[in-house]
């Protein structure tokens, strides 16, 4: 029983559980994703208003429906929102919960964000090195990095790249497709950041380098280079 006089709980259509068993399953796989507790510390049971109050129950569609209609990006409905995958991210370790403008954080917003708004999340799939660690963590299995490349081909197919990326990524592709270019782009990218100025690339116009962002310093040699120079194999 809930002590105001009227209740109004809202909660999206995919929350809903089938039985009391289901819930015990879920709750379970809650605690211990997100804060590895066997169990959670408290839960609520609401089942009826006060006595003389009214209690309503809102369940939120805002385009699940038409995302349970999308083979593709269907299994992003199962999340139980545990964090599991934020905390185990890369990019969202570093760079914080809400750094990326969507109210979902971590890598599950990274592939709820663009469908609830792709104009203004278009680059929010690209901010991710796609090392598949969200996906090993997920309780429900959500295979996130395939949804993350195929937001990123919807983006590019509805001419929505990132400012740049149309430009950059045949450029990045040409170099990475042979050998040879790769080991001259390598040889190059380590000379110039030794002889441009730290100020240049660091100034305002870069936003990756901005304060607190560190540019590491490039090594100075390749791994091929070093098992070439020494002979040696992993
Ligand atoms: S996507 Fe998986 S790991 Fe991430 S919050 Fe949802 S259930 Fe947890």
């Amino acid at each position: 029983m809930h002590t105001a006089p009227i209740h109004i709980a809202c909660a999206g259509i995919e929350k809903v559980v089938a039985t009391r068993d289901d819930l015990g399953v879920l709750l379970r796989l809650l605690a211990r994703s997100g804060t590895g507790q066997p169990i959670t510390s408290y839960t609520t049971h609401v089942n009826s208003p006060k006595p003389g109050g009214a209690m309503h129950v809102v369940l939120v569609d805002n385009g699940r429906t038409k995302r349970l209609a999308d083979e593709t990006m269907r299994s992003a409905l199962h999340c139980i929102r545990c964090g599991a995958c934020l905390n185990t991210c890369p990019v969202y370790r570093r760079s914080g919960g809400y750094s990326y403008g969507h109210v979902i954080q971590g890598p599950i917003g990274a592939i709820l964000a663009p469908a609830v708004d792709l104009d203004a999340h278009a680059s929010l799939p690209f901010a991710s090195t796609l090392c598949g660690s969200c996906a090993d963590v997920c309780p429900v299995r959500i295979d996130i990095p395939a949804q993350l490349l195929a937001w990123r081909a919807r983006s590019a197919a509805a001419g929505r790249l990132p400012r740049g990326y149309s430009l950059l990524f045949p450029l990045v592709g040409w170099v990475l497709a042979a050998r040879g270019r790769f080991a001259f782009a390598a040889r190059w990218a380590r000379r110039v950041q030794r002889l441009v100025p730290a100020a240049w690339l660091r100034g305002r116009w870069n936003p990756w380098t901005r304060p607190g962002r560190a540019l590491p310093v490039l090594a100075d040699e390749t791994f091929r280079e070093w098992t070439q120079r020494t002979g040696k194999r992993p």
